[in-house]
């Protein structure tokens, strides 16, 4: 718990996709803590149960975001049940397989893409339609620092990444007038599950791990916790007048 603990989301109400794992669930995490009702969103519905097991006042929904249909349908059961979205943390994402350009198969790209893509774009669209009918909102879309800088081997998450910065923006500047604002985290190295991956599909897990670790100014990596901080706060009132900001969080990365 936090000092800000029980007070910006109290009596709101918050989505978070991928919430089962990783940042998702320490957002998700962090709502819960500062009085948010969350709405916990996975493919994953073993581990999605699991998280909201866990906290106070969540509830577990299985939603593949690729699949156009199922988020509508998802977003009118929540609509129905809850009356309203205040807060999405528009998070679900893959990494895909790493492969140099050239060695990139049309299967690896769209699987990237139908999730980060398109399943954001989904997400966003459904969140947005009942934000405008509320007349007020808050969203916080996942990029990367993938999405800012190259890269190896990461062409489809990178492109996915830099897409949620333009998204993001106008998406800002669309609903500005609507009273919804929408921004985006770009975390570095984090030590999630989808990062702990990565390290263990390198050729030398060691030397990436090291490597990962050495990227930013700041010693070491960030952790779930520290993204989730900046999600609140983007979320918060606190942000009141910040909208279309990708905000690295990274530990100084961005700055080299
Ligand atoms: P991160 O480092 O972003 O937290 P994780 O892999 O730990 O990465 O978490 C990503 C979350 O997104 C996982 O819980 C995963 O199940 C979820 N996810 C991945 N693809 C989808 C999808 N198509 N629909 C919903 N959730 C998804």
């Amino acid at each position: 718990m936090t000092e800000t603990a029980g007070g910006r989301f109290g009596g709101r109400v918050a989505v978070v996709t991928g919430a089962g794992s990783g940042l998702g669930r320490a957002a998700a995490r962090r709502l819960v803590d500062e009085g948010a009702e969350v709405l916990l969103l996975d493919r994953d519905v073993a581990s999605v149960q699991e998280a909201a097991s866990e906290l106070a006042g969540a509830s577990a929904y299985e939603l593949d975001v690729s699949d156009a249909r199922a988020v509508a349908a998802t977003f009118d059961a929540i609509v129905e049940r809850y009356g309203r979205i205040d807060a999405l943390v528009n998070n679900a994402g893959v990494v895909g397989e790493q492969r140099p350009v050239h060695r990139t198969t049309d299967e690896m790209w769209s699987s990237v893409m139908r999730v980060n893509a398109d399943g954001a774009f989904y997400v966003l669209r459904a969140a947005l339609g009942v934000m405008v009918a509320a007349g007020s909102g808050s969203v916080v879309n996942m990029s990367s620092s993938s999405g800012l800088s190259g890269k190896p081997h990461l062409a489809p998450y990178g492109f996915s990444k830099a897409g949620i910065v333009g998204l993001t923006r106008t998406a800002a500047v669309e609903y500005a007038a609507a009273n919804i604002r929408v921004n985006a985290v770009a975390p570095s190295a984090v030590r999630t599950p989808l990062v702990e991956a990565h390290i263990r599909a390198a050729p030398d897990p060691d030397a990436m791990e090291r490597q990962m670790e050495s990227q930013s100014p700041m010693p070491g990596m960030g952790t779930p916790e520290d993204v989730a901080a900046v999600i609140a706060f983007l979320l918060s009132d606190d942000a009141a007048r910040i909208t279309g900001l990708t905000v690295p969080v990274d530990g100084g990365y961005h700055a080299t």
